[in-house]
């Protein structure tokens, strides 16, 4: 019986790749910092939770090295041991984490319904949404043809094979500037290609970036194409784009780091829940809460304004205690 309705109509869901079906209590999917946090308190509630990781174990942290600003390391910590510890200790409660992707969900009934790479059909009393968001890009077809031959969006990752050479970084705000600073540490010249004329990052990162002595800020351009013969060796970058004195020039770099935002990682289950136009799930006010009962967001999937490590944990905490009190009231 179906007591919920989608959202909108499920595009033919095909099921018939599913081989495995399993019922949970607890479904956390995503291993950032809110799916880890939401797995110790879901643990240590005895809800027994089934946690998993997503394509990035570890979330978007194992691809920052110095993690400062996260309350108990007052010596910084690099983002792939923070990950490490907190799916430790999710496991040292009983989290049971495996490797695998969302891709279908159904939430129209009881219990819900979420499959993982098209194969394993999870039935679950609660589901907690920790998936993330996922770098953008720029949307110009040289993206593509220069995708791991130039094109980076993690300077973490990347970065070390830039050491001595000209890299750009595209996009103002605050990680764009902490790309910017980490690989002006290891490369020649660093480029950061703004297109307003103003930084969207805080004053720190600002202060950072404008005082490094090898980063060059183009401010109010684009980049508009990139060529090279066996991978990126220069960019077209275009100022004052469709404006008075727009101008066209080239600058020699070897890579092209893009830090020009993110996307959540909604949309497997936006047929159920209800996002904002941008693709953020919106959640009650003051809860974890989504519009399916037992369906609970927490981390960046569902926060547009802070993203930040640590208001992802509390989320998780969060969503984990509701979750417990969902069941508590509603099984
Ligand atoms: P963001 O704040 O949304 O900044 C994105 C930047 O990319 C902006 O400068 C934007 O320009 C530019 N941009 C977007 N689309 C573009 C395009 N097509 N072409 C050229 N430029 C484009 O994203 P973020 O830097 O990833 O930060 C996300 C959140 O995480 C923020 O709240 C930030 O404070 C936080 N964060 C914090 C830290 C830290 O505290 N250590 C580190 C990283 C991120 P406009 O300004 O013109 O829109």
């Amino acid at each position: 019986m179906q007591l919920f309705k989608p959202l909108e109509t499920v595009k033919g869901e095909d099921k018939s790749g599913v081989s495995t079906t399993e019922k949970v209590k607890c479904l956390i999917i995503g291993s950032g910092p809110a799916g880890y946090t939401a797995a110790i308190y879901a643990s240590r509630a005895n809800l027994k939770p089934v946690l998993y990781t997503g394509l990035q174990q570890g979330g978007q942290l194992v691809t920052t090295t110095e993690v400062e600003n996260f309350p108990g390391y007052p010596d910084g910590v690099t983002g792939p041991e923070m990950m490490e510890d907190l799916r430790k200790q999710a496991e040292r409660f009983g989290t049971e984490v495996r490797l695998g992707i969302a891709t279908a969900s159904d939430f129209s009934g009881r219990p819900l319904k979420v499959t993982f790479d098209n194969t394993i059909e999870i039935l679950a009393d609660t589901v907690i949404i920790a998936t993330g968001a996922t770098a953008k890009y720029l949307g110009i077809p040289a993206e593509k043809t220069y995708a791991g031959m130039g094109v980076s969006a993690c300077a973490t990752c990347d970065g070390f094979f830039y050491r001595g050479k000209d890299v750009a970084v595209v996009g103002g705000g605050d990680t764009a500037c902490e790309e910017a600073s980490y690989l002006a540490g290891l490369c020649r010249k660093v480029y950061m290609i703004v297109r307003r004329d103003v930084l969207r990052a805080s004053k720190a990162m600002q202060h950072r970036v404008m005082h490094a002595p090898n980063i060059e800020i183009l401010w109010q351009c684009q980049v508009e194409d990139l060529f090279g013969t066996n991978g990126v060796e220069g960019a077209v970058i275009i100022r004052h784009k469709d404006a008075p004195g727009e101008e066209k020039f080239k600058i020699k770099i070897d890579g092209l780091f893009l830090a020009v935002g993110h996307t959540p990682n909604s949309e497997v289950f936006r047929q159920w829940i209800e996002t904002d136009e941008t693709g953020y799930i919106i959640t009650e006010p003051g809860s974890t809460r989504t519009r399916v009962p037992g369906v609970f967001a927490a981390g960046d999937v569902a926060d547009n304004v802070y993203r930040q490590a640590v208001t992802a944990a509390g989320s998780g905490c969060k969503a984990a205690i509701d979750a417990e009190r969902y069941l508590a009231e509603a099984i």
